[in-house]
């Protein structure tokens, strides 16, 4: 039997104090995988460098001319890391390359899965998500904010598997299928679970950072969630519309209140009700008109159909 070729991709964004030890540890599960034959010896890594400003492509190279199982892209600019693991796996898209796997440089992910992911693989699985089983090494926020990100997002009716990030593997039919979806604002996590075909789980205890701090702060995050919920629902505008419906019809209770309170002759006591309708209505239409903006602003973005990303140097 043919033996199947693995790449795996990294994402690096100012990784310089883990890149060499993620590459040792990685280069090893390799050279096991080899012994036990279950990829090819011509199986590799492939570093895409996001844009860093320190020795991340500096190292690379060194890595690369030690090693040439260590490939590299990299970035003109830094362009996010949904963008650098979708230039990974274009990049590889068509290629002898029959399996690859994506993971942080940062290996929190347990790179030793990757064997299981291959086995599964191999046993004719076409998707492989790596899920969180423990996430005790993260922040309690980062937890909280994780655990109602994808509660809000199964409201919302998006498919995501939950605790499942962007590590998972995938096989050359899927890049493929992937290579088909050619939005600019891509939410990776939830795309893969609409391909279909054959998928499976592996479960691992997340880790802590190797080294280095995390390249996700908070406000990355933030968008990074909203941009996942407005790229796959319109559950938000739907929101927006019903909540329209609702204050048409207490507009018209009020109408009838007003009415009969001028008959009675009470109208001056209607003042503070108006004060608050007034605040209240104003708020709801700019929140209105702020949700439909930010679905506008993503057709704008498509419709330009700029590239997700800029190549500047690659070692083959
Ligand atoms: N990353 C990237 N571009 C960015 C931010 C992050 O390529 O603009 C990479 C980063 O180098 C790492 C992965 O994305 O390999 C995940 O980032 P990080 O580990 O900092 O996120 P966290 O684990 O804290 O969520
Ligand atoms: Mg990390």
């Amino acid at each position: 039997m043919d033996l199947k070729k693995l790449a795996i991709i990294l994402p690096a964004y100012n990784e310089e104090p883990v890149i060499k030890k993620t590459t040792k540890i990685l280069l090893e599960i390799l050279n096991k995988m080899n012994d036990k034959k279950l990829v090819s010896p011509d199986s590799f890594i492939m570093y895409v460098d996001d844009g860093s400003k320190d020795q991340t492509w500096n190292l690379t190279q060194e890595l690369h001319a030690e090693d040439n199982r260590v490939k590299g892209i990299k970035f003109s600019r830094n362009f996010g890391h949904q963008n650098a693991l979708i230039a990974g796996m274009t990049e590889l898209t068509g290629t002898d390359v029959d399996y690859v796997v994506t993971i942080d440089a940062d290996l929190q992910d347990n790179p030793e899965s990757i064997i299981e992911m291959v086995e599964l693989a191999i046993s004719g699985k076409n998707i492989v998500y790596g899920v969180r089983n423990d996430r005790t090494s993260d922040s309690w926020f980062k937890r909280i904010s994780a655990q109602s990100f994808y509660k809000v997002m199964n409201w919302l009716g998006v498919q995501t598997i939950p605790n499942h990030a962007d590590f998972r593997l995938v096989d050359q039919k899927i890049l493929e299928v992937f290579s088909q979806y050619e939005e600019r604002d891509m939410f990776l996590r939830g795309i893969f679970p609409t391909i279909g075909f054959e998928s499976a789980n592996v479960y691992y205890a997340r880790a802590e950072r190797e080294a280095g701090e995390t390249k996700y702060p908070l406000k990355k995050m933030l968008s990074f969630a909203l941009d996942g919920i407005t790229s796959f629902s319109v559950r938000p505008i739907e929101m927006v519309r019903n909540l329209g419906i609702f204050m048409l019809t207490v507009s018209g209770l009020f109408l009838i209140y007003t009415l009969i309170a001028y008959f009675t002759g009470h109208t001056e006591a209607g003042w503070p009700m108006l004060m608050v309708s007034v605040w209240i209505i104003g708020g709801l239409q700019l929140l209105a008109i702020g949700i439909i903006g930010e679905y506008i602003s993503k057709i704008f973005l498509e419709i330009k159909h700029r590239p997700r990303y800029v190549i500047d140097k690659e070692l083959k």
